[in-house]
């Protein structure tokens, strides 16, 4: 980072400006013009806040040289960053499948759709068990009972699982029972929640907020990076459409911004990012033509029936041709 300062500066006002950058721990060198002073933070800068440090007395400009996100950022040269789950990985050029219901409602339901998942080369099995719902009335997930229900039947079918974790308080149950931790366009904001799915060992699928810029995002990244876990996957799930009476909006130019500014995986989810069944096919497929690193999309048996967002998911049997389709798309494009 580098600060530009006016050279007649007070000198009690320059004081106080290396005693802020003392104060962080970072190393930095300072030379002088005519006209100027410029300071330069070297390490540890990201632990400035441009618009604090811009508002000392003096300081003329402050010009970030380095991401905001050091650990989320991608490296020159640097291989990406690939995360195991069961016997595969996530990013680079492999290309990712998840699907499965909205909510696990049943051990006979996520049966019926496993099985048919079975025979659609699908590589993890999506389910919530604790579900956030807008209304407290709305049907809001089976909880333990369900989780446990989750590991068995995916296990039985020789699938890995990811599930959304809510509550910190449930995180040791979660982290029993899934291979993947999701982490919810709600909670992208909820950072006592991302510090702790940062201090355990799963990979983490971290959803954007409908809300949120993609540095926003990625900085949600940081914090569960930060912690110590190196496996966050980015999932962009739809952004509030501003211009359109449709909810959402697939934004595929910031997942691919995403992708360019970090070495994290980055996939879509064209279900919550379409809130209809008749857009995710062409959605998916437009996210996986556009490069991104796995598709999530929601499968149901019975769409009309399903006890959260029926309306945007698709039976097994308009899934199994769109799987097929998407991994065409990706073997033109060269990836796995
Ligand atoms: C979900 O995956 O079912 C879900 C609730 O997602 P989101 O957090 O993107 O709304
Ligand atoms: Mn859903």
């Amino acid at each position: 980072m580098l600060l530009i300062i006016k050279a007649d500066i007070e000198p009690g006002d320059l004081d106080t400006i290396k005693n802020h950058i003392e104060s962080k721990e970072a190393a930095y060198s300072l030379a002088s013009t005519d006209a100027h002073i410029i300071i330069e933070i070297e390490t540890n800068s990201h632990l400035f806040d441009t618009k604090h440090v811009a508002g000392f007395p003096g300081v003329i400009a402050v010009n970030r040289l380095s991401e905001p996100f050091p650990l989320a950022a991608s490296k020159k040269g640097a291989k990406p960053h690939l995360i195991k789950v069961g016997n595969k990985s996530i990013g680079g050029d492999n290309f990712t499948l998840i699907a499965g219901p909205c909510s696990l409602e049943s051990e006979k339901q996520i049966i019926s759709i496993v099985s048919e998942l079975k025979n659609a080369d699908v590589d993890i099995i999506r389910a919530g068990v604790f579900k956030p719902r807008t209304s407290p009335y709305s049907f809001q997930g089976l909880g333990i009972e369900g989780l446990k229900i989750l590991r068995r039947v995916t296990s039985d079918y020789g699938f890995p699982v990811v599930t959304e974790l809510l509550d910190t308080r449930d995180l040791d149950e979660v982290y029993k029972y899934t291979d993947v931790i999701q982490i919810g366009m709600r909670n992208m904001r909820n950072y006592s929640l991302l510090k702790e799915a940062g201090k355990q060992d799963k990979p983490v699928l971290l959803k954007r907020a409908s809300d949120a810029s993609v540095n926003e995002w990625i900085l949600a990244a940081e914090y569960i990076l930060n912690e110590g876990n190196k496996d966050v996957i980015l999932c962009e799930r739809g952004i509030t459409n501003p211009v359109s009476c449709k909810k959402t909006l697939l934004d595929l130019n910031g997942a691919l911004e995403a992708m360019s500014l970090t070495n994290l995986p980055v996939i879509a989810d064209p279900s919550h990012g379409a809130a209809d069944n008749r857009l995710v096919a062409p959605l998916a497929k437009a996210a996986v033509a556009a490069g991104l690193h796995g598709i999530m999309v929601e499968v149901h048996i019975e769409p009309l029936e399903a006890l959260s967002d029926g309306f945007q998911a698709i039976k097994p049997d308009n899934f199994k041709p769109l799987a097929e389709q998407l991994r065409a798309i990706r073997k033109i494009l060269g990836g796995e």
